[in-house]
């Protein structure tokens, strides 16, 4: 069974290079990564990091710009790395959700390859998931493609740290609500929603939401990954690092200690990435 890494990070090199001219275009950028010490990194630093930890395909997600054109270059160079690097790259297209045409530019990336829509962020591109209906015509064209939108969920308690924003359960709920078909997967744990499945109409609500555990090690002790398939089943958790937010080796080596049976364990680290985001099937299209 391949290891998927289904949520990691990389950045067109002149982004890379020159991070002061980005940070004074987009308010999320420079919450994250005015920083200098905050790391940016291209398609090729990822593919080391797969190759020193035994990760054998990563799902690469871009920036929730706030500018769609931004958005297209990221897209653009997203759909050339994944090119060069078919084996081992997948990736998601970001769009602003709610910006004319998302749609548009949606259904151009899933032409180009692109498995899903993500990561979006309600704060980074100023939209709230307690206003679902501006969210119609992105939904209408990932249902139209059979694809997931990947989005960024945080934690209504505990520590704040850079990028948390306020895209919590409670909020996420309502987009949940107003499209039950939509295949969603709510990175971060989904911000401790799965806790909620405990209550059944929760549970339901949830029924097409699968949890990748992206940047786990900040926000959870490693006993989540045993609570959270006690509660919602070994089918729904996909193995996710927010790389370079998190080592691939050492948080890989360490998901493997947590306590999964060998069926799960297969399940969580990439049966579960291919079939949410139909891997197998984007590459035999390539074929
Ligand atoms: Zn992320």
């Amino acid at each position: 069974m391949p290891v998927i890494d289904a949520h990691t990070h990389v950045f067109p090199p002149e982004i890379c290079r020159g991070r002061a001219a980005y940070v004074a275009r987009d308010p999320w950028f420079a919450h994250l990564y005015a920083n200098p010490r905050a790391a940016l990194v291209p398609a090729e630093d990822l593919i080391a990091s797969m190759d020193a930890a035994g990760i054998d395909r990563a799902v690469i997600a871009g920036f929730p710009w706030r500018d769609p054109g931004l958005c297209r270059l990221h897209n653009d160079y997203m759909a050339a790395v994944a090119a060069a690097y078919p084996d081992r790259l997948s990736w998601l297209a970001i769009v602003v959700p709610t910006a004319p045409g998302a749609a548009a530019e949606a259904a151009r990336c899933f032409a180009l390859g692109a498995v899903g829509i993500g990561e979006v962020n309600a704060d980074a591109q100023d939209f709230d998931f307690r206003e679902p209906a501006p969210l119609a015509e992105l939904v209408a064209a990932c249902l139209h493609a059979d694809r997931p939108v990947m989005a960024h969920v945080s934690e209504p308690v505990g520590h704040t740290y850079p990028g948390k924003g306020t895209a919590t359960p409670e909020k996420f709920a309502h987009f949940l609500a107003a499209y039950p078909e939509l295949r969603v997967v709510a990175a971060h744990w989904g911000g401790g929603l799965p806790f909620y499945e405990l209550m059944p109409e929760v549970a339901e609500l949830a029924r097409n939401v699968a949890y990748d555990t992206a940047a786990s090690t900040y926000l959870y002790r490693f006993a989540v990954f045993r609570t959270v398939l006690d509660i919602v089943g070994p089918e729904r958790v996909l193995l996710a690092s927010d790389y370079p937010v998190l080592r691939q080796d050492r948080f890989l080596r360490r998901v493997r200690a947590a306590g999964l049976r060998a069926e799960e364990l297969g399940a969580v680290l990439g049966g579960n990435a291919a079939r949410v985001y139909r891997l197998a099937e984007s590459r035999a299209a390539d074929d």
